[in-house]
């Protein structure tokens, strides 16, 4: 333990000395929070690999010293590069659509009134601002590993906050689901084993577990890749009936004041398919679910 802990206060000083070998001035930079959290961080994880006896006289130690040094520098240059380039987004942004457009902001600093619920993926490639183009003020907006909606008799959840404010408060007039190409939730879903959920993610991709039996039901003989394709749209037009197990959602779209779409962004082909939900010729009841569809669109 002694020599463990002597080990790496030899790389802590080693790794903040003032050594004539340092790579890069930069690495002396010490005002910055985030040089300071990846120095820790480093240090830590130094720590870590040195938890074992070693000779710290040793060349291959000294290598890996200078390597982590370089590691740390690089790191610390690109985070910090990274939010040079959100500032300066920011600061375009402000310029060119906020300056231009006060006065529609002045009025969304008073109260928002979008006409579209969107529910989408978490996934980095598929944000429906960016693919889209929603406005401030245009899409109230909730993201969630898989876009899943889960029924009403599940309990709370984000989304379902996001459901009962943006309906009953907002009152927006669409509901707009979208599921895309390569989602890793529906993958995670179609890769469980036993059902049993592990962690956090599985424990939440398995409310899509109907769509996965459908799946494996209609597109067995299909490769793992192709399966998961079908599942994304088969857990999406799960979710679209899903909504209508809230009742005043059910109660609104019966009504005609709210309408509830699907959307598939597929970004490998480079395509949006677009459907609303045909709630006449559509039913939720377990025995006879069944999703009809109408004003199907595909974009290209
Ligand atoms: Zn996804």
């Amino acid at each position: 333990m002694e020599s463990a802990l002597s080990g790496s206060s030899s790389v802590s000083y080693s790794l903040f000395s003032s050594s004539s070998q340092q790579p890069h001035r930069s690495f002396f930079k010490t005002s910055h929070i985030f040089e300071f959290k990846l120095r820790t961080r480093k240090m830590e994880h130094t720590h870590l690999k040195l938890a074992t006896p070693v000779n710290c006289s040793h060349p291959g130690l000294t290598q890996e010293v200078e390597k982590n040094k370089m590691n740390v520098v690089i790191e610390t240059e690109m985070r910090q590069d990274l939010f040079e380039e959100i500032k300066h987004r920011f600061l375009s942004f402000k310029r060119n659509t906020y300056m231009k457009n006060f006065e529609h902001f002045q009025r969304l600093s008073d109260a928002q009134s979008p006409k579209f619920l969107v529910i989408s993926c978490a996934d980095s490639r598929v944000c429906p601002s960016n693919v889209l183009g929603f406005q401030p003020g245009e899409a109230f907006l909730v993201r969630n590993i898989a876009n899943l909606v889960v029924p009403f008799e599940k309990g709370p959840s984000e989304t379902q906050a996001a459901l009962q404010f943006s309906v009953n408060t907002l009152e927006v007039e669409n509901i707009f689901i979208i599921g895309h190409s390569c989602c890793g939730g529906i993958r995670a879903l179609m890769s469980m084993q036993d059902e049993k959920p592990s962690c956090f993610i599985t424990n939440w991709v398995i409310n899509g577990k109907t769509a996965k039996i459908r799946t494996k039901a209609a597109a067995s003989n299909l490769n793992f890749d192709q399966q998961c394709r079908h599942c994304e749209k088969e857990s999406l037009d799960n979710s679209l009936l899903n909504l209508l197990t809230y009742p005043w959602i059910e109660e609104k779209v019966k009504k005609g004041s709210l309408a509830i779409h699907g959307g598939y962004y597929d970004f490998v082909d480079g395509t949006f398919e677009k459907w609303t939900l045909d709630y006449e010729a559509s039913c939720v009841k377990e025995d006879t679910r069944r999703l009809a569809v109408k004003n199907r669109e595909f974009w290209s």
